[in-house]
């Protein structure tokens, strides 16, 4: 079995538009969207949810009115302001360090787990996947993508699947090294511009720090193509495998509102040059 995560150095750049395709591509796989903050390969996949499970990080602070007898004590205490004047916590700005409980007189304090969030297995027309949903204003998405990539690998071991297809984070945070654990390839898929060169050097640092192997991804390449050269370039030099250019392509945005992928668009131009990205992968690492 081959775990690939495709990635980028920050949002936006056509990451999940290759994801799913790739997705279609390979043969018996499983897919796991850890790009837990905005996930949208579902947009393209259609999932319909077989399993449903509840995500807990962290731990917030309630009073237990019925035994709290309002000495002040915690309000004074809590250093993130967390406790009204009429001993209500806020669960935003709790930062669950548990003082007050510790300090309350009439262990009238109780720290409960958070729910953060859901993850989910669904059934596509591509085969099995994994993905999630992080509650509005919850962090600890690195721990929540663990859970999707865990449960992405088990499964693909249950069902002896040769390929693990990730859309990774984002970025280089904790999320993205979680989506990395355990992958054999990292394609990374940028812009032709500066930063997003810049942003891909920074991922591909941390993939290559990690002993991944990294391949190149230039999308909407013909938009600069005097920057793309400079991918090249760059790519050469680092010895890293340009998969391919894929030029900028109308058809992607159709195929996506028409909750699809860019293969399934008979007119798209960014159909051939994908498929030779992910032929040239399989020729590298199959
Ligand atoms: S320290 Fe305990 S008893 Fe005192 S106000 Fe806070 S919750 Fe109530
Ligand atoms: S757990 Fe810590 S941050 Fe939360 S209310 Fe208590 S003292 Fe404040």
């Amino acid at each position: 079995m081959k775990q690939i995560v495709i990635a980028s150095g920050k949002g936006g750049t056509g990451k999940t538009v290759i994801t799913g395709a790739f997705a279609a591509l390979a043969e018996n796989k499983v897919m796991a969207d850890c790009d837990v903050d905005a996930a949208d390969l579902h947009l393209i996949l259609k999932p319909s949810v077989k399993e449903k499970h509840i995500f807990k990080s962290g731990k917030t602070a309630f009073i237990d009115k019925t035994k709290c007898t309002k000495c002040g004590k915690c309000v004074k205490l809590c250093r993130f302001s967390a406790i009204s004047d009429s001993y209500i916590v806020d669960g935003i700005s709790c930062e669950g360090c548990a003082f007050c409980a510790f300090a309350c007189p009439a262990d009238a304090i109780e720290m409960k787990e958070n729910v953060a969030g859901e993850w989910f297995v669904s059934d596509t027309r591509f085969g099995s996947m994994v993905h999630a949903k992080l509650g509005i204003a919850e962090e600890n998405s690195g721990k929540l993508v663990s859970v999707v990539r865990k449960r992405a690998r088990e499964l693909a071991q249950e069902t002896n699947a040769d390929w693990v297809i990730v859309d990774g984070a984002p970025g280089i945070g904790c999320a993205v090294i979680a989506s990395f654990s355990g992958a054999d390839c990292a394609v990374i898929v940028t812009e032709p511009t500066l930063s997003g060169l810049h942003d891909a050097d920074r991922v591909i640092r941390v993939a290559k720090h990690f002993g991944i192997l990294v391949k190149v991804i230039v999308n909407k390449y013909d938009l600069n193509e005097d920057m793309t050269k400079k991918i090249e370039e760059y790519c050469k030099k680092n010895e890293i495998t340009l998969l391919g250019k894929i030029p900028f392509d109308k058809c992607v945005v159709e195929s996506m509102v028409a909750g699809k992928t860019i293969l399934e668009h008979e007119s798209g131009i960014a159909r051939k040059p994908v498929i030779a990205a992910w032929r040239k992968l399989l020729k590298e690492i199959g």
